[in-house]
């Protein structure tokens, strides 16, 4: 076994955990998962199946290391890439064409082709208008607002759309695609018959799902664990994430596939009940918690997305942008709401001077709203924006997603270049993952 199976079997068995063995971090590398199937470990996985018409691929790669993956997959698999499928459109899966195109002009090869669904050149258009917009949000969530905000518009488009279901055959190979929307409206995941693989693209990614995204379009829980219920009715006996590690063995399978589905169906479930009977997205927030024994699986916790925001995004579905508190209908400008407190209450100062005992004492959310309101109230103050950020770099430090971890720390670092000299103390959220690993590591 190489590193990436040793790790998969150190964190289903406990022994290492996705805080310290983040499904988008380390070990990256190529292994041979299966009879004539290699998984490629790295911010995203990859899929290799050998033919006798060549290889079929799902997911060539990530826009920022499309060439790295390339070389390192051909270090290892030699036959020419014959079709690729795109699980979905998001940037970290459907970038590495070019290197095997260009490879097959080079050694007289014929053209590889891209399979995706029907959905996928709309998801493209939209990334190409929304480019600079994607760039900053995605500078937040992954990077905590550092560094510059990158987006790329040179999308490959699939050779072969699909809507529902496609059998493609490669070789002698079959191998079934299925479209469910879960992550995105676009999602394949990718079924083989023979050796019972199953590439589930990002409906399972080794964390509790990304349904809830604070900062991207619509995510679909329930037809999400539909599809999870139906992939585990095929009885895979390998299952290939998206991101994060491969489970080995049906029974394994088997058991992440359903209780995935099983946390899905039960945040939607409590969300509709609440929102059947007129509650407010309060009220909702608040009073849906996910089953502690399914958050608790290895494959399950919360170091990428949170229960919390898949509430969110479950609301959104079903309802508008009202969320039931009635001033926030039609609401004054923020900062003007924010002088009227910081007057109750005696100044900005005093907000600070609050939000940073409760942020002592832990009360995270509540620092924040004081924090916000003092930073609004009085914008130019070097005082304030010191303790912003010393509040916000508390809140990332004390927080498990990728998500919440990146926004805060994006917070903390804003309030921060607003202060002369201020230097930011706090880390980005894979600096925070690296950090937790090393730590490991040493105590090894
Ligand atoms: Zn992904």
């Amino acid at each position: 076994m190489g590193e990436v199976l040793n790790a998969a079997e150190a964190v289903w068995s406990g022994r290492a955990d996705t805080t310290t063995h983040h499904p988008l971090g380390r070990p990256f590398g190529i292994e041979q998962v299966a009879e004539k199937t290699w998984f490629y470990k790295g911010f995203s996985g990859t899929v290799l199946r050998e033919t006798e018409e060549g290889l079929i691929m799902v997911d060539p790669g990530a826009y920022f290391d499309a060439q790295v993956r390339f070389e390192a997959i051909r270090s290892v698999v030699e036959p020419r890439l014959n079709t690729a499928v795109f699980t979905h459109g998001h940037v970290d899966h459907v970038f590495g064409m070019p290197y095997y195109i260009q490879e097959s002009v080079a050694r007289g090869w014929p053209r590889p082709k891209a399979v995706g669904q029907a959905a996928m050149p709309a998801r493209f258009r939209r990334y190409r208008e929304s480019a600079s917009w994607n760039g900053i949000i995605n500078g937040r969530q992954f990077a905590g607002g550092s560094g510059r905000a990158v987006w790329p518009l040179d999308y490959h488009e699939p050779d072969i759309i699909y809507e529902d279901r496609l059998t493609v055959r490669v070789g002698g190979v079959r191998v079934l695609l299925r479209h469910a929307r879960g992550e995105t409206d676009d999602h394949t995941w990718v079924f083989f018959p023979d050796t019972r693989v199953l590439c589930t693209g990002d409906l399972f990614i080794y964390a509790v799902p990304n349904a809830g995204n604070p900062q991207k379009v619509q995510r679909y829980a329930r037809d999400w664990a539909a599809a999870l219920r139906e992939m585990a009715d095929l009885e895979p006996e390998i299952l290939l994430p998206g991101h994060g590690w491969p489970i080995l063995g049906a029974d394994r399978v088997r058991q992440a596939l359903q209780d995935t589905a099983a946390l899905l169906e039960s945040l939607h479930d409590q969300t509709l009940a609440l929102m059947n009977q007129g509650a407010s997205l309060d009220q909702v927030l608040h009073e849906v918690k996910a089953p502690a024994d399914l958050i608790e699986k290895p494959y399950l916790r919360p170091v990428y997305d949170e229960p919390e925001f898949i509430v969110r995004n479950i609301w959104r579905l079903y309802g508008g942008w009202y969320d039931g508190t009635p001033s926030h209908l039609k609401p004054a400008p923020e900062q003007a709401q924010a002088g009227e407190i910081a007057r109750l209450a005696g100044g900005a100062d005093k907000l600070t001077a609050r939000a940073l005992e409760l942020s002592g004492r832990g009360d995270h959310r509540l620092a924040c709203h004081l924090a916000d309101w003092a930073k609004l109230a009085e914008p130019d103050s070097d005082r304030v924006f010191e303790a912003v950020q010393r509040v916000y770099t508390a809140r990332a430090g004390a927080e498990t997603s990728t998500m919440a971890i990146g926004i805060f720390m994006t917070a903390a670092r804003d309030a921060a270049s607003a202060v002369p000299d201020q230097q930011i103390k706090g880390v980005s959220p894979i600096v925070k993952m690296q950090a937790g690993r090393e730590k490991t590591d040493a105590a090894r």
